[in-house]
């Protein structure tokens, strides 16, 4: 039996995706599956997402594509940032679209494609504009240029122009509109060079679900298809399905007089004689440190009892009340559902003033991750 394990609904991930390609219909869903699926399991996740009609992938870094190859997912898959040069050759291997928005790259790449046996199919590039996010990507003054400069490659295919939205979760702000207006006229200059862009993307999960102009061709999901709305709101929140469950067993129950302090610093003293019960999680497993202080509730027997203490790095207390039926070996949920009762990366990013992004990105690698479907 693991310490910690996270259950993650494929079948949750399935129904997050069809609800997408549902809505944004004729758009294609990219489901976007970085940083191990969000914590969720990259491969996993992305079998579950083609299975429920996405069309595509992205990842943000060259090793993460080679692991989608290495399990076997021969759906097209987007880097969303220009490889290192020296990670050009591993990009190729993998067989991906690459994202470009550099001279320097655009050469390295084309430099690297030509050098392939002959025959090889030319490689897919999506040039990225930056319109406003300021991150990565190319000024819209220089768009035309550097697609001149990719379709001078005869190894390399300009498949897309794309850019990414900064404020999207806000629907009220008004930058959304403006860099959207920023990338069509970059698509205008391209046609009036005659260069034709067959593929067009802009959208992350929030613009794509509050933002229906931003849709384009493609929009690339990422929190979305892990049951998480990228903005409060109701509407997207009974769109999706929540996807984690993280839990651990109770592995010490023990009564402490009221006035002892509790964990660490002490920073807690018990307000009455009570009972405190160990689980065998802490922060290295995405447990942040800070929530014990805060208070945040855990689920156990279908009740809520609050963290005391701060969180450890292997093991957190919980106060579970003078009179407890909880016994060592009862399960304890940190996030998911047990009884009527649910806690929701929500609710912990909210506490701790944060986004539920962070929260399921911080789930540790000790942790087992349980992909379940039916
Ligand atoms: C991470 C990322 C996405 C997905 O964003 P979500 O808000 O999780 O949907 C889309 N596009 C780019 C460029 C990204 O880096």
């Amino acid at each position: 039996m693991a310490r910690a394990w996270v259950d993650i609904s494929l079948d949750a991930v399935a129904a997050n995706v069809r609800a997408l390609c549902e809505r944004v219909a004729p758009a294609a869903v990219c489901a976007v599956v970085k940083a191990d699926g969000y914590g969720h399991g990259a491969v996993p996740v992305a079998r579950a997402a083609l299975g429920a009609g996405a069309t595509w992938l992205a990842v943000a870094q060259v090793p993460e594509a080679t692991a989608l190859r290495a399990g076997g997912i021969s759906a097209p898959v987007l880097l969303l940032s220009e490889p290192r040069p020296d990670e050009v050759e591993e990009a190729l291997a993998a067989r991906i679209d690459v994202t470009l928005h550099t001279a320097a790259l655009i050469a390295a790449l084309g430099h690297a494609a030509a050098a392939r046996p002959s025959g090889s199919p030319p490689v897919k590039v999506h040039l990225k504009v930056d319109t406003g996010m300021h991150r990565v990507g190319a000024a819209p003054a220089d768009i035309v240029a550097l697609a001149h400069l990719v379709q001078a490659h005869p190894h390399l295919d300009l498949r897309a122009v794309w850019t990414h939205c900064a404020v999207a979760d806000e629907p009220e702000r008004p930058e959304t509109a403006r860099q959207l207006e920023c990338y069509e006229a970059c698509l205008s200059d391209l046609a009036a060079e005659g260069i034709t862009v067959p593929l067009r993307h802009a959208a992350n999960s929030a613009a794509a679900l509050l933002h229906p102009a931003s849709r384009y061709d493609l929009v690339r999901c990422g929190i979305a298809i892990y049951g998480i709305s990228p903005a409060p709101s109701r509407e997207v929140d009974l769109l999706l399905t929540p996807v984690v469950r993280l839990a651990t067993e109770v592995s010490f129950v023990k009564p402490v007089a009221k006035g002892e302090g509790i964990s660490y610093g002490h920073r807690f003293h018990t307000e009455r004689d009570s009972v405190i019960a160990t689980l065998p999680i802490g922060y290295a497993d995405g447990v942040f440190r800070r929530l014990g202080e805060l208070g945040q509730e855990v689920l156990i027997g279908g009740h809520r009892y609050p963290m005391v203490g701060v969180v450890t790095m292997d093991q957190l207390m919980v106060d579970v009340g003078p009179h407890s039926a909880v016994r060592a070996g009862d399960e304890a949920v940190l996030l998911g559902a047990q009884g009527d009762e649910r806690i929701s990366p929500e609710e912990w990013a909210v506490r701790l003033g944060t986004i539920s992004y962070e929260v399921v990105c911080a789930i540790g690698a000790r942790v087992e991750r349980r992909p379940l479907s039916s």
